[in-house]
């Protein structure tokens, strides 16, 4: 890919955006993802997608876990919209690589070829042409990948560190945005409810909420599955651990209860990668409280309507994947945090 002379993107990619007119790349269906690049962005030599979790269990179900049918999903998603986005979740994921070129006019004059960087923004925005697709790792989400992106000027991005491997620091990265809510949210609230506690943004979430509120406050950890839950209670990063069905309302209803004394939580973190857990996280927040639905598998009616149904005076706020700062945050929380470290690594560093 060459770079073309004097021609100037927009620094929010409009100029990439095939179809519909006038949207901005994330809405829209198709990317160009093939033109040389324009003098303000950057060209990575992608390596490894993190394929966001909501988008990766669908596709599990829908391909039964069969890997070979997975990889041809993905190739077929990206040669046909120019970007990883599910049709289906709607959600991306994101990406590291190596820098292999930046435009004269890119705003960011550090970065240089060579560079290993993961991308802060989705990949549902991110022009993306795959090559091949190497391995599908189906525990972690992760795909192995010889392909190029197109990072626009407005992009963030994190250079990689060297005191943590990289399929750990690009699990964490990829929901870097809820522990740094997490931190954000904590002020002045004391019980807080983590649903699906046992995952990558969840653990992380419940780190920030150990150190914020693990004193004064109680800090309760949900996850359906059994393994998990010990997990958490060897970590020891909540007062509770409660193993509960996170779509079923009535059972995270009486559990939150049971371990707040009717009290319900002032703040409930959704980070659970199945769909249904809209009221079930409405149930378990007092009149007052707040929700932060992290979830990509959240659906903003269901929300609404559910908590307009119960009668239930909620402030519920869309899981916004960026914050300031969020990407040094998350790494310093696993940094801080040998055994949630050792934990990644467990998970996703072998891979
Ligand atoms: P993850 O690592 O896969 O964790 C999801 C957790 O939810 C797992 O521990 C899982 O347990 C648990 N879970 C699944 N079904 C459950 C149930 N019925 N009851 C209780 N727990 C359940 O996912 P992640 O990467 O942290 O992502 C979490 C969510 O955030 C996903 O929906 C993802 O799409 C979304 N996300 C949002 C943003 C954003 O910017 N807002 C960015 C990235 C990701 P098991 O392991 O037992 O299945």
């Amino acid at each position: 890919m060459g770079v073309l002379d004097g021609q100037t993107g927009h620094p929010y990619g409009l100029h990439r955006v095939l179809a519909p007119e006038r949207v901005l790349p994330q809405p829209a269906w198709k990317l160009d993802a093939e033109s040389d690049l324009y003098d303000n962005e950057l060209l990575i030599a992608v390596e490894r997608l993190n394929i966001d979790s909501a988008s990766f269990m669908q596709m599990r179900e829908e391909c039964r876990d069969d890997v070979n049918k997975i990889k041809q999903c993905i190739l077929e998603i990206v040669a046909e919209r120019g970007k990883m986005q599910n049709p289906v979740t709607g959600s991306g994921g994101m990406l590291i690589g190596t820098v292999e070129k930046t435009g004269p006019r890119y705003p960011h004059r550090h970065v240089r070829p060579g560079m290993k960087i993961a991308t802060l923004v989705s990949l549902t925005l991110t022009p993306l042409k795959l090559e091949q697709i190497n391995r599908v790792h189906l525990e972690t989400g992760q795909v192995d990948v010889k392909g190029k992106a197109v990072l626009f000027a407005s992009g963030p991005f994190a250079i990689l560190p060297d005191d943590l491997p990289e399929a750990v620091a690009l699990a964490a990265l990829d929901v870097a945005g809820a522990p740094a809510q997490t931190a954000r949210l904590i002020r002045g609230r004391e019980r807080i409810v983590v649903m699906g506690a046992g995952g990558k943004s969840g653990l992380l979430s419940l780190c920030q909420a150990w150190k914020k509120a693990g004193t004064n406050g109680q800090v309760i950890a949900l996850e359906s599955r059994a393994e998990a839950c010990a997990e958490i209670r060897q970590l020891g990063l909540a007062h509770q651990v409660l193993e509960v069905d996170a779509t079923d309302p009535l059972a995270v209803y009486e559990a939150v209860s049971g371990a707040t004394a009717g009290e319900m939580a002032d703040l409930t973190l959704n980070c659970v990668n199945v769909p249904g857990t809209e009221l079930p996280s409405i149930l378990a927040t007092r009149d007052g409280g707040t929700i932060y639905f992290f979830s990509m598998a959240v659906r903003f009616t269901t929300a609404a309507l559910g908590a307009e149904g119960i009668g239930k005076d909620v402030q519920m706020m869309i899981g916004n994947g960026y914050a300031p700062g969020h990407a040094k945050l998350t790494l310093q929380t696993l940094r801080e945090c040998p055994p949630l470290l050792e934990l990644f690594r467990k998970r996703y560093g072998s891979c």
